[in-house]
């Protein structure tokens, strides 16, 4: 398959039968296509709702034991992690052009003046999102947005700087959930020769989770430095990584795909190598949904470190400079 066809369903599957709203889609519809995901096609309502009273100006409950929770951890990004509703920069949680949305204040998250008297509004949050647990998940995803143009969403951590993986209206795909990890002490990529040292990462998987597991392999994985970013995803599409060893995006032996067209690809340095070269650095979502990847490891480094604490001062801290 050629990068011209690929880009052209991309945009046929975004723009093609654009008339429909993800408003007009009738139950019967989202319940053929909840069927067809085995159950997991969700809807999502904004992170920090259950703190306000009123919901699209309408009256609800607050919900006083998950406000508490939400307060609690507002900031912190392992909890975000495991929402869909959730992205590490909150600003990205509304619709900037209407300043509409739904968000504590993240100084002190426990302000009453956030949620008094304001509506908690949709804002991005796509009011339904497919939990993926399959690459059949996404192919079901792309069939919906076929047959309804309906656009789509691909969140994984929601840490993209530009709040990519956020579309107002759109049927989210939620890629947090794909967690595997295997490690292969000799990986060869499908119809090469060479083989590797190398990890396999699902798209949900965190940089922290895989240097755990890689450390538990007596390997170093090369990635960024924030643990809740995702190793495979987003990252190998849009990120850049360390230079001790190169980049990251270097160091990917394949990828698993499925295109806007339905098919679950083999990308690498020996088929569908025009897309394996997109993907490594293209942009979240350009090609396809990453369903998982695969990367060199290196043998684990030893690393000596010292924790010093002191009282700092003008002079002891000009000596330990
Ligand atoms: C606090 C912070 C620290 C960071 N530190 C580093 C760092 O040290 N090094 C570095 O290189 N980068 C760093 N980044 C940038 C980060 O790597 C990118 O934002 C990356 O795109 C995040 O990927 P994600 O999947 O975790 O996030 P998401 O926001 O979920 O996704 C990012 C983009 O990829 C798309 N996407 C997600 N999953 C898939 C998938 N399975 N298939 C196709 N597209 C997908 C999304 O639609 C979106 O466009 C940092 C970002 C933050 C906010």
């Amino acid at each position: 398959m050629t990068l011209v066809t690929i880009f052209l369903v991309s945009l046929l599957t975004q723009t093609a039968v654009s008339s429909t709203s993800i408003l007009d889609i009738s139950r019967a519809q989202w319940d053929a296509l909840n069927a067809s995901v085995s159950g997991r096609l969700r809807t999502a309502t904004p992170f920090a709702l259950p703190c306000f009273s009123k919901y699209n100006n309408v009256s609800v409950a607050v919900n006083e034991a998950a406000c508490s929770a939400i307060q609690a951890n507002y900031t912190s990004p392992n909890f975000r992690l495991e929402s869909f509703s959730a992205n590490m920069n909150v600003e990205y949680e509304t619709c900037m052009s209407t300043n509409s949305g739904c968000l504590l204040d993240t100084v002190d998250p426990r302000n009453p003046l956030a949620t008094q008297g304001t509506s908690c509004n949709q804002g991005e949050i796509s009011p339904y999102y497919i939990d993926i647990r399959m690459a059949a998940d996404i192919q079901a995803a792309f069939q919906f947005a076929r047959q309804t143009g309906v656009p789509l969403s691909i969140k994984n951590s929601g840490h993209d700087y530009m709040g990519r993986s956020r579309r107002r209206n759109s049927l989210g795909i939620w890629t947090h959930n794909l967690q595997s990890m295997t490690y292969h002490s000799q990986f060869t990529p499908a119809l090469c020769r060479t083989s590797y040292r190398a990890i396999t990462v699902g798209a949900g998987i965190t940089f922290e989770q895989v240097y755990e597991f890689a450390d538990d392999n007596d390997s170093m994985f090369i990635g960024g430095y924030a643990q809740t970013i995702g190793a495979s995803g987003g990252v190998v599409d849009t990120a850049f990584w360390r230079l001790l060893f190169g980049l990251g995006v270097d160091r990917v032996l394949e990828i698993k795909i499925v295109t806007p067209d339905g098919q679950l690809l083999t990308a690498n340095a020996c088929q569908n190598t025009d897309l394996f070269w997109a993907l490594r650095g293209g942009g979240g979502g350009t090609f396809g949904v990453v369903v998982e990847s695969t990367h060199l490891v290196e043998q684990a480094i030893p690393l000596q470190v010292i924790n010093m604490t002191f009282i700092p001062t003008d002079t002891n801290l000009q000596e330990f400079f």
